[in-house]
């Protein structure tokens, strides 16, 4: 028989079916055990007698059985197929659950994180978080649609390269074939969109991982993350306002249609007047700042181009430089300040946006250099060294084969859902994020390697305080 999913079992009453599912829940009534079967639509109500009595709570299992129709009074209006229940006629056990570390049928908002994370595969069973990942899936599916739809291509760029200055760490990954020399995981595809542009594609994406070995966040998970990356040429910043205004706002009516939009066009505040008058520069801009359904996006521009190097920010400039940038090194000047360049770098305004949701900064971007002695300035500005120029050197011989103006964004996937659906912590929002310490979920790394590993790469490790000996 083929097997009926629980929420189809309402437009099949009287018929026989075939359901698979868990053991939701159990509930004992003398001669006569109720089951909650739960599959990937939701529940439904199973009615039998001594083999439903003998299962446990998440047992996989089998039930075939008539689908009856409830009497009025025990309708369950809190359940999709509430208004029916399935007879069992045949139940067979596929395969039994030893009892779950904790309970999987409440938010789970209450239960430890590490736990939760130490036993994913059990705390995504929890339909908020079921639910989350579906929605999470609907949104890059209505972003992929979008921008395909517009003509933008998707392009994978690759995770084993070289290092992509985003103001972070690095992860570095040891090369075999080259010992002693390292790739680096990609703290976002910046170069290689640019690059894609000189290319000639004039409208790339990509649903692109990023790492950055950075202290955790509320906001963002150790290690890695998600965004939607994008890079167009012949553009003005307007235009990369404007196409990533309509993604976002056709995306909120059509996957989160109960929530509105509290202005539109989004408010675009400079810097200045964002910290004057809100004391930040991602601003909560809802008028009931409790309210859930209400999304205050805004635009945030005129970002001073370069800010004052502290030293507590990791950045790649030689420990002498007095600026760092901003945003990232590939930002363009506002073209009424490039004169300002040599003479005050500090009031240089970057042609940087930054997009901001009900208090988050959900993704940033800019229009990019693209004249190579431009960007030899700013490289000197921000103190980088002749050899960290040369890290540099493929962007700047690439950028002197024809290279159109362009510019892009970057909204964050992870972050965007955590200022929409108003959750807790971005963690929240992924499968299976790092726990706050850089612990991954549910598999134990960082891990130690074996001696041959490590033999084969030539690396040597040693203990902390230990010296590292020579040779
Ligand atoms: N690469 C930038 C980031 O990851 C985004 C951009 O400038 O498009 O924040």
């Amino acid at each position: 028989m083929k097997r009926t999913l629980a929420r189809e079992t309402v437009l099949r009453i009287g018929k026989k079916v075939l359901l698979q599912g868990w053991v939701n829940t159990k509930r004992d009534h003398g001669k006569i055990t109720f089951i909650d079967l739960r599959d990937r639509t939701g529940i439904v109500q199973v009615v039998g007698g001594e083999a439903l009595r003998e299962l446990g709570s998440e047992d996989v299992i089998e039930v075939e059985g008539l689908v009856k129709k409830r009497p009025k009074n025990l309708v369950n209006p809190k359940i999709e197929t509430g208004e029916v229940e399935i007879g069992a006629q045949k139940v067979t056990l596929l395969n039994e659950s030893k009892g779950v570390p904790f309970p999987i049928d409440t938010d789970g908002h209450d239960i430890e994180e590490s736990i939760r994370l130490k036993y994913r595969y059990l705390d995504l069973r929890r339909p908020r978080m079921a639910k989350i990942l579906r929605t999470r899936a609907k949104v890059v599916k209505f972003i992929r649609d979008f921008l395909t739809d517009r003509d933008f291509v998707e392009i994978e760029t690759p995770i084993l390269t070289k290092t992509t200055p985003e103001g972070a760490r690095d992860f570095i990954v040891p090369s075999r074939l080259q010992p002693g020399k390292f790739y680096a995981l990609p703290q976002s595809p910046q170069q290689y969109k640019q690059l894609l542009m000189v290319a000639g594609f004039e409208r790339y994406f990509q649903i692109a991982r990023c790492f950055r070995d950075e202290d955790p966040r509320a906001d963002r998970a150790y290690g890695e993350f998600t965004q939607l990356d994008l890079e167009m040429s012949f553009v003005t910043q307007e235009d990369i306002l404007k196409m990533t205004e309509d993604l976002f706002t056709d995306l909120v009516k059509s996957i989160f249609p109960k929530k509105k939009m509290s202005k539109s066009p989004w408010p675009k505040i400079s810097q200045r007047e964002a910290v004057r008058k809100f004391g930040s520069d991602k601003p909560d801009l809802r008028k009931d700042k409790n309210n859930q359904d209400e999304l205050a996006f805004a635009w945030i521009v005129d970002f001073p181009l370069f800010k004052e190097q502290t030293g507590e920010e990791f950045f790649y400039g030689s420990g002498s430089a007095k600026f760092a940038p901003s945003h990232h090194m590939f930002t363009a000047p506002h073209p009424d300040d490039i004169k300002l360049l040599d003479k005050d770098p500090t009031k240089v305004r970057g042609l940087q946006h930054d997009m901001v949701l009900n208090g988050y900064e959900v993704g940033g971007g800019s229009i990019r250099i693209h004249q190579p002695e431009v960007q030899e300035k700013v490289f000197e500005l921000i103190g980088f060294t002749h050899s960290q120029k040369r890290q540099f050197e493929h962007m700047l011989t690439a950028f002197t084969y024809g290279v159109p103006p362009h510019g892009g964004i970057a909204p964050g996937i992870d972050r965007f859902l955590l200022a929409i659906l108003g959750e807790t912590s971005v963690r929240e929002t992924i499968a299976f994020p790092t726990t706050s310490s850089g612990q991954t979920a549910v598999m134990d790394a960082p891990s130690e390697v074996g001696p041959e590993q490590l033999e084969e790469l030539r690396i040597k490790t040693v203990k902390k305080n230990a010296k590292p000996s020579k040779g």
